[in-house]
């Protein structure tokens, strides 16, 4: 799934990598295909309901793996409608109730009004993120999951509770769209160092020019939702 420009994400970091001069490598997985077995980091983006709904049943079949993946430290960033099914179910607004495969302890459950707007969230471990946000689903946590960060101006995961994004080990789910790793850089490099980390590999990453990222973010932070 792909929607709000979450294909960037892939681009930004393997771009990333490419300026450091280290090796990279994006194979895409669409409904069928198998999943390489030594990845370093899954991507997943965001999707309506009726994607979600499309690629359900393929996405549960593949639960027993995404679930040893996570347990052995696979870094993983799934947005909006991949962060849905990443938890144990998402339940639309209609009642269609479309189950996930529960790497992530968060549930879903649709509701009648969308979430959308630019947003940022103030996280512990990589600072300001900036993105946007456009969902109907409301997310609440288990006690399994850690939220990413503190939703500042728009709604995060329900509107209720302040949360934004779920986090387990080297498991990521966000609602933030954009694509967020373009206006947010040490979130980037944050998900690399894990996955260069997990591989017991203590590279470290040179530092880039990040000036136009920063104006981006800025730009976005400025402007009205
Ligand atoms: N269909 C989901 C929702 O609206 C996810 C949307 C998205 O990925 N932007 O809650």
């Amino acid at each position: 799934m792909n929607i709000y420009g979450d294909t960037g994400n892939v681009l930004v970091l393997r771009r990333r990598l490419q300026w450091r001069h280290l090796p990279v490598e994006v194979v895409p997985v669409s409904v069928g295909d198998p999943l390489p077995s030594d990845a370093d980091i899954l991507l997943g983006g965001g999707g309506q309901d009726a994607a979600q709904g499309d690629i359900g049943a393929d996405f549960v079949s593949r639960g027993p793996e995404l679930r040893a993946l996570a347990d052995d430290g696979v870094v993983m960033l799934a947005i909006c409608g991949s962060f849905q099914l990443l938890g144990h179910e998402f339940v639309t607004h209609a009642g269609e109730r479309i189950a996930g495969v529960g790497v992530l302890d968060v549930v879903t459950h649709g509701a009648k009004e969308r979430l959308i707007g630019n947003n940022w969230v103030d996280t512990p471990a990589a600072g300001r993120l900036v993105g946007y946000e456009n969902h109907s689903g409301l997310t609440t946590l288990g006690p399994g999951a850690a939220p990413l960060g503190r939703t500042r101006p728009g709604r995060g995961n329900n509107g209720r509770d302040g949360t934004e994004g779920a986090v387990r080990d080297n498991v990521i789910g966000t609602y933030l769209h954009g694509p967020v790793l373009a206006k947010s850089p040490d979130f980037a490099d944050g998900l690399l160092r894990r996955a260069l980390a997990r591989r017991g590999q203590s590279v470290e990453l040179e530092a880039l020019d990040d000036s136009l990222c920063d104006l981006a973010a800025t730009v976005a932070v400025g402007r009205p939702r």
